[in-house]
Parts: structure tokens; sequence; C-alpha cells
């Protein structure tokens, strides 16, 4: 059976439980156990530290697995990356102490810069040309400017509060991530047709992500301006209505551009709008 190696618990876990969840893969008491099958599906869940995930999918401990891109990185796993997921974005960033004068990479010249993520940040100042010394500690790296431990730190930001709330301004972007489908390198046949069929049901469910299912009554004189505005996956489904003149239009838009489309297609004489969700997209 396929082992999926996910995170245990943190920033990461809900999130691939329900993308799992969401795809039909039913694992019986999920978080409770070091491991769990699934009941439909022949996949079985492991539930590991994220630093743990990539070595054990690099390994074949794990012939799958969903962690951070960053953590792939910085473990310079050999693994293939599948599918990136849509969820757990953030990004590496350098931050300094707002207080003092950021000129540029330069700044890091000479500097001590605490993190987690030693080897991402030793590739980027070498690219760099940035002589900096770099402290790992693996956890509450904000602190570690107020504690006089360094000068500088590289850390995950999201939203960038925990900055804020540190007296840190985040200077450089460096590494941008998110979460990832990786693979071991080595699956035999009946393990690629499990992952092949997982990442089909990944990818209809993620490109079903932010699209709304459109459906209007509209005059049959408007049809050709109503397809310039809805170009659709093939093109959009059109019916005869019973009142004569008039035809039911479907069709998949972005969430983004929705209030958009419709005021366009309210002004051709688009009436009966309906906004529906969609759950997969199969294509
Ligand atoms: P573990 O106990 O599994 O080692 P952890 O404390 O190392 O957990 P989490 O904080 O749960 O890790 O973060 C897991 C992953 O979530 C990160 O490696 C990163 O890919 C992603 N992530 C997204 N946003 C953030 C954020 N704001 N802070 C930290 N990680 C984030
Ligand atoms: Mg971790």
């Amino acid at each position: 059976m396929l082992k999926i190696a996910l995170q245990s618990k943190g920033r990461l876990n809900e999130e691939s439980l329900e993308l799992l969840q969401s795809i039909g893969i039913k694992l019986d008491d999920p978080k409770r156990k070091f491991l769990s099958k699934a009941k439909n599906f022949d996949i079985e869940a492991l539930y590991m530290r994220d630093d743990d995930i990539p070595q054990l999918v690099a390994t074949g401990t794990a012939g799958l697995g969903i962690v951070g891109l960053n953590e792939v990185e910085e473990k310079g796993a050999d693994v293939q990356v599948v599918s990136k997921l849509g969820f757990g974005n953030c990004r590496i960033s350098l931050a300094v102490p707002k207080n003092v004068e950021y000129v540029g990479l330069e700044y890091f010249n000479g500097k001590r810069i605490a993190t987690s993520y030693p080897n991402i940040l030793s590739a980027f100042l070498k690219e760099k040309g940035i002589d900096a010394k770099i402290e790992v500690i693996t956890g509450s790296v904000e602190i570690a400017p107020a504690a006089g431990i360094a000068e500088a730190i590289f850390d995950i930001v999201s939203s960038g509060s925990t900055l804020v709330s540190n007296g840190l301004v985040e200077v450089e972007k460096v590494f941008e991530s998110e979460a990832v489908l990786i693979a071991n390198r080595n699956l035999d046949a009946h393990e690629r047709a499990v992952l092949d069929e997982l990442l089909f049901r990944i990818e209809s469910s993620i490109m079903s992500r932010g699209k709304k299912y459109l459906l209007m009554n509209l005059p049959d004189a408007s049809l050709d301006e109503a397809l310039k505005i809805l170009p659709s996956m093939r093109s959009p489904t059109i019916m005869p209505l019973a009142s004569k003149g008039w035809c039911s239009l479907h069709s998949v838009v972005d969430e983004s551009t929705l209030w958009e489309k419709i005021k366009q297609l309210k002004a051709i004489g688009a009436e009966g709008i309906l906004v529906i969700d969609l759950d997969k997209i199969i294509i």
C-alpha cells in the first residue's frame, strides 16, 4: 500500500487532510494514530513532523508526501515535486530591525543572520557574494535581534504581523513557498498508477478553486455578445427556452471577474442569473 506522509500537526495538517477528503479519500481516524489507512483508496497516511517528510519520501519509507516547498529545498531532498497544492503559501525573507538604515544587500556583510533555513540562506548569500555569519536556531527566530543573537533574521513570512510585533521589517524576499505533493523517484508501476489517479483528482479539485458556474436566460439576439464576454472551457452551453427568442446559457467563470461579467451580461439583457459553487472540474 502506498504511504503518504502528512504533517501530524501544524499549519499544513488540516488542509492536507481536507484536500484528501475533498477528492473522496476517507482516512479512518485521521490525526489519532501514527498511521491510518484509507477506506476506499490504496493509500495509507503516515503522520510526521514536516522536517522529516522530504527525507522519508526521498528514501522511499513513504512513497508520497505533502510538505512545504521550503522544507524540500532546505533538506535538499532528491524527490519529485509532483504538484503545487495552492495552500500553505509563505515566503522566506530577510528582515532587519526597523530602526537600522538598510542600504541594500551589502548591509549583511559581516553581520550575523539567525535562521532555521541555513541551506537556502547560504546558497542565496553565496549567489549574491555576501559574507555573513549564519546563526542556526530552530524556533522563535524573530526574537534573535532583540536577544542579541544576530543583527538580522531569515525566516518565514506570510502576513508579516510577527515581524511587525518584533520591531522588524522585511527587506528581501528570497524564497516563495507553498504546500506541494512530492513523490519518491522510484515508485513501482502500481504505485505510479495510484499516484496518477490521486493527481488526476487533485488537479480537478484545484482547477475548480476560485471558479463559479453561471447560468442565465438571454435573448437570442444577444448571444454573440455574450459569447465574447464568456470564454468557457470549450464553449458555453446554450439551450433553447420555452419562450421564443430566449435561450439558457451556462458557463464557468473565474470568481475574480464574476461581478464584472455579470454587469456586462445584464447590460445585454441577461436575466435570472444563477451563480453556483463548483466542486470539481474534469477536462
Ligand atoms: P512540525 O512540528 O511539523 O515540525 P513546524 O512548527 O516546523 O511543524 P509549521 O509552523 O506548522 O511547522 O509550518 C509548516 C509549514 O507551513 C511551513 O514549513 C511552511 O511551508 C508553511 N507555512 C505557511 N505559512 C506559514 C507561516 N506564517 N509560518 C510558518 N509556516 C508557514
Ligand atoms: Mg518543522
